[in-house]
């Protein structure tokens, strides 16, 4: 007898085969078909959004970041499904891979360049967005909890927070990331320094691998568990949950933040803080420089040091003024659940890694270059602490002793795609101005700030030499044990993306 799970998705297949006006069997409709033979919970029709669904759109947009890969003539997917169980996920694995279906995975949407719901190298593809799998458990007892990917960095730091005021988690300073994606490829913030990436403090994971199995650490072995903990998205599986570890923080932190204007001399203060930012190994909190702010918002007449006790999860949450968080001070922590980054706009971003200290006069060419863009930021994030204690091979991310800081580089627009050409092209510009003063050979750079500049696979036929251009500004050596992993658990190259890690072809 048809269970009925099975009966629900067979009738929705009947209504889209109804529905359709060609004679030829759809995308959507054989992989519906093939859901219902492959899973064994019910899968309502409502996780299902072909393009003549009317939520399609705002479906698709309502986490994509990057407004430049919202754009109507950009490919869309044939569908959009969102699971809500842990068996539709291995379900969806199964069946994109028998019917040929090129798929991407979406947690939080914010990849820079938008590989999450847009494959502008495969067409047809369908977007497995699994922001519905977002339940937390914390086990303040254990010191640890187990967080699904759909989650947002802010629900657990509301989570955690809830719990205890002494326990917390190192991972980014936006609370609208989602945590599948972002601990993929390690997961900077403002407790780097003190307790390393998000990625260092993984204690198991939940994977579908690519023939639909769910694995966790003890059965996924030691080097895939090493993949996935830095390795980037989308390449080794589909993380459905991370164990994190949970960090003893004080119940408030002093936030310390430089803030001067260029006319009150913030060259030179910058010039003297790349010498000592990173050896204050103690500090709990980073302090993020904005060179951008000192244009747009930093005009005010301030102090040079603002020194405020706030909760740990204050802190991550940057504002509109320097020196508190993204929301005003007095907003409630509720806050935290808002899923949404209230910055969207249209960007390009890039990554660099300083091992000495910039000189004055170069920062002072930075000004001017930020003087001939609407909105430049660049955030340079201290290293040292106990970044510098990890070794570069224990996790795939590399970036490790010997670095200062790292600069995040961004410029921001609203007019759509009228004036990208021209924005892009001032990125740019300003990353070859900053080779010379940067690391070298490779000039690295952090994958979650993904960069397509870098370089690009070709559709499903990666090369490994062409993706040593970009892997090993990622990676470093930690590369060449990303491709292994990879050609030993998805030598068929199931999970790719533009910058996904290759397999190496049979025989090599
Ligand atoms: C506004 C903004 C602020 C940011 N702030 C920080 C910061 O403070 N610190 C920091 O380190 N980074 C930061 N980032 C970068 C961020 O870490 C990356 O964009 C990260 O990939 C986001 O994860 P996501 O799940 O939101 O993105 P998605 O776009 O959903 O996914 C990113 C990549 O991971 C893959 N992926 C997604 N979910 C899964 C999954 N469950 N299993 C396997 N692969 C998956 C996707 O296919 C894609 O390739 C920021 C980005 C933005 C736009």
């Amino acid at each position: 007898m048809m269970s009925s799970c099975k009966y629900v998705l067979f009738l929705f297949a009947v209504l889209l085969s109804a529905s359709s006006s060609t004679i030829s069997i759809s995308v959507q409709q054989n992989f519906v078909q093939c859901l219902s033979v492959n899973s064994q919970l019910s899968i309502p029709s409502s996780t299902f959004y072909t393009r003549n669904t009317s939520s399609f759109s705002s479906i698709l947009l309502s986490t994509a970041q990057n407004l430049r890969f919202t754009d109507p003539s950009l490919p869309k997917p044939e569908f959009i499904f969102t699971p809500l169980q842990e068996s539709h996920v291995q379900a969806a694995v199964i069946c994109s891979k028998k019917l040929g279906i090129h798929m991407r995975v979406r947690s939080g949407g914010h990849d820079f360049e938008g590989l999450s719901y847009v494959s502008e190298i495969e067409t047809p593809f369908i977007v497995v967005d699994i922001s519905k799998l977002r339940s937390i458990t914390i086990d303040i007892d254990d010191n640890s909890a187990w967080v699904q990917s759909g989650a947002t960095t802010g629900e657990v730091y509301y989570r955690i927070a809830e719990k205890s005021n002494i326990h917390g988690f190192p991972a980014s300073s936006c609370t609208s990331l989602g945590i599948g994606g972002l601990i993929t490829g390690g997961s900077i913030g403002f407790m780097m320094r003190k307790y390393g990436l998000s990625a260092d403090n993984v204690l198991d994971a939940r994977i579908v691998e690519v023939h639909g199995r769910i694995l966790d650490r003890a059965v996924m072995g030691e080097d895939l568990f090493w993949a996935i903990r830095g390795g980037g998205g989308g390449s080794f599986g589909i993380i459905l949950s991370w164990k994190i570890k949970l960090v003893p923080v004080p119940p408030t932190v002093t936030v310390f933040t430089i803030n001067k204007t260029i006319e009150q001399g913030a060259t030179k203060l910058f010039h003297r803080w790349q010498q000592v930012a990173h050896t204050l190994d103690e500090d709990l909190f980073l302090s993020f420089l904005s060179s951008g702010q000192f244009k747009s918002k930093w005009k005010q007449n301030c102090t040079e040091h603002i020194h405020r006790p706030v909760s740990w999860w204050r802190w991550s949450t940057p504002s509109s003024n320097a020196g508190e968080g993204l929301y005003p001070i007095a907003s409630p922590p509720q806050i935290l659940l808002q899923r949404q980054n209230i910055y969207k706009n249209y960007f390009k971003s890039k990554s660099d890694f300083v091992k000495e200290p910039i000189p004055e006069t170069v920062l002072e060419g930075i000004w001017k270059r930020f003087l001939e863009e609407e909105n430049p930021t660049m955030v340079l994030s201290p290293y040292g602490g106990m970044m510098s204690k990890i070794s570069e091979s224990e996790i795939p991310f590399p970036h490790r002793k010997g670095n200062i800081f790292e600069i995040f580089y961004t410029t921001g627009w609203q007019d759509g795609d009228q004036n990208e050409k021209k924005h892009v092209e001032w990125m740019r510009e300003l990353y070859e101005y900053m080779a010379p003063y940067v690391s070298k050979s490779p000039r690295a750079a952090y994958v979650n700030y993904r960069d397509l500049d870098l370089g690009m696979n070709k559709k499903s036929n990666t090369s490994f030499i062409d993706a040593r251009a970009w892997g090993e500004k990622y990676f470093k050596g930690n590369f060449k044990r990303l491709v292994r992993v990879k050609t030993k658990v998805d030598s068929g190259n199931f999970f790719r993306h533009e910058q996904s890690i290759p397999p190496l072809p049979l025989g090599g």
